[in-house]
């Protein structure tokens, strides 16, 4: 046979198994063997996956919209087969390819699994905690599950596909015979001391723990039909007064992958020359990427209500990436591309505003609780310290919260005390 000069396809094909990537082995034998203590977490970490692929799907349909394909309702769908043994999670968002399936599940280890591993303590209960946080939290279904099966098929893409794998260094993706919905469906074939998961008020229970404020809506299967069971609209957009601490608290979760407490929580609607609601937080540990030199923002964008971007748009300054949460604008376009997002003036205004809204809140919790806000700088300080050296309009704020040692005793200090206390000359 003739050589040619083709480029040659790597992509495996049929049923031929594929090999995990060694990092996200490591991943699953953990999930397997010592992360099982909370393993309710999976069920968080998939309907949060779910969710993503509908903001994914509304996102893109923004300027296609036919790949809607006339089903645009987006929604979560949970049933459970206690004659089987399964649990299913699907989702009409997005869907995966064959490319997709092998890149996103099993092959390419995110540059969060190194720092999963080397975050680890031990502590089964928290190490468990970890997992949303480094982006392997697909893997957690195997905490429940001894094998896997994502049924899947592209928004707009004729082919859908199984991806298989029981968890133990192998993966197989077939295409799928007949027809596929498009989006993704999950079925996890509960392991024996995981059988509780058919159980529709076990699974309810945890719906409502960890995943009420998902904004799109979940529903169960019963005998009697599709039920509803949570909210299915944006936290942000509810009335202060209507959300309990503990939704802040699985919100923030969800939108920081974070198992500590918000130190704070910013739930403001600003109405005005420019129109936007926020509900940020500051979190009460260090994320883990704080100090990379991209020095990554993590704020999401919305659209009223449509997910945009989470992507380093000047959102928030630098100096603020502590911050996580929403900013979900209403003068912005809906059709805006990811593209025309930099350099955006109303992006810069929006940015200035949540920066003296920040700085203003820092000020009342300094002179408030010396001691709390000193956990804050242990944190965030030097990031915050940054925007001195920058070219801001708030510097003169930024120096108000500075804290800094001194001679005159072990709390930290800030430059109105010092000058208080100065010796004349
Ligand atoms: P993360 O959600 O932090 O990206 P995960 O391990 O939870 O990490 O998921 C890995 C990737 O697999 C996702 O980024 C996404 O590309 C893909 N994925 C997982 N679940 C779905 C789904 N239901 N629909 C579409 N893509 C999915
Ligand atoms: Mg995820």
């Amino acid at each position: 046979m003739a050589k040619a000069q083709k480029k040659k396809d790597t992509t495996p094909v049929g049923d031929q198994p594929i090999a995990f990537a060694a990092e996200i082995s490591k991943v699953l034998h953990l999930m397997i063997h010592s992360l099982y203590t909370n393993k309710d977490i999976f069920l968080r970490e998939l309907i949060s996956n779910a969710s993503d692929a509908c903001d994914k799907l509304r996102y893109m349909a923004l300027t296609d919209n036919n790949l809607m394909e006339g089903d645009a309702e987006l929604k979560i769908t949970l049933s459970s087969d206690e004659q089987a043994n399964t649990l299913s999670i699907t989702d009409n968002g997005v869907g995966m390819n064959r490319d997709d399936l092998i890149e996103s599940l099993g092959t390419i280890a995110r540059s969060g699994t190194m720092e999963f591993f080397n975050n680890l303590s031990g502590d089964s209960k928290k190490d468990a905690s970890l997992i949303g946080q480094f982006g392997v939290g697909f893997y957690s279904s195997f905490m429940v599950a001894d094998k896997v099966e994502v049924h899947t098929r592209k928004a707009g893409e004729a082919e859908g596909y199984i991806w298989e794998s029981d968890g133990q260094g192998e993966f197989t993706v077939k295409v799928a015979e007949g027809e596929q919905p498009r989006g993704t469906t999950i079925i996890l074939y509960l392991r024996d001391d995981s059988k509780e998961y058919t159980d529709k008020f076990r699974v309810r229970h945890i719906v409502n723990t960890y995943s009420d404020h998902i904004s799109f809506p979940i529903y169960q299967q019963t005998e009697e039909g599709e039920e509803a069971i949570n909210e299915g609209s944006a936290l942000w957009v509810r009335p202060k007064s209507e959300i309990s601490d503990e939704q802040y608290q699985e919100f923030y979760h969800h939108v920081s992958h974070s198992p500590d407490e918000p130190w704070m929580v910013l739930h403001n609607k600003a109405e005005g020359v420019i129109e936007y609601t926020n509900l940020l937080f500051i979190p009460s540990i260090k994320p883990f990427d704080l100090f990379h030199p991209e020095r990554r923002r993590r704020v999401k964008l919305y659209v009223k209500r449509v997910f945009i971007t989470e992507e380093n748009v000047d959102l928030i300054p630098a100096h603020m990436r502590f911050l996580r949460g929403v900013i979900d604008s209403q003068d912005l376009p809906l059709n805006i591309s990811r593209e025309t997002l930099q350099d955006n003036p109303i992006l810069r205004k929006i940015s200035d505003s949540i920066s003296n809204k920040v700085l203003s809140e820092l000020k009342k919790k300094a002179a408030k609780d010396a001691e709390g806000y000193a956990a804050f700088w242990e944190n965030f300080g030097a990031v915050l310290k940054e925007g001195l050296c920058e070219a801001t309009t708030n510097k003169e704020k930024i120096l108000e919260v500075c804290r800094f040692h001194s001679t005159d005793s072990d709390n930290l200090t800030g430059l109105d005390d010092y000058i208080e206390r100065m010796k004349e000359k």
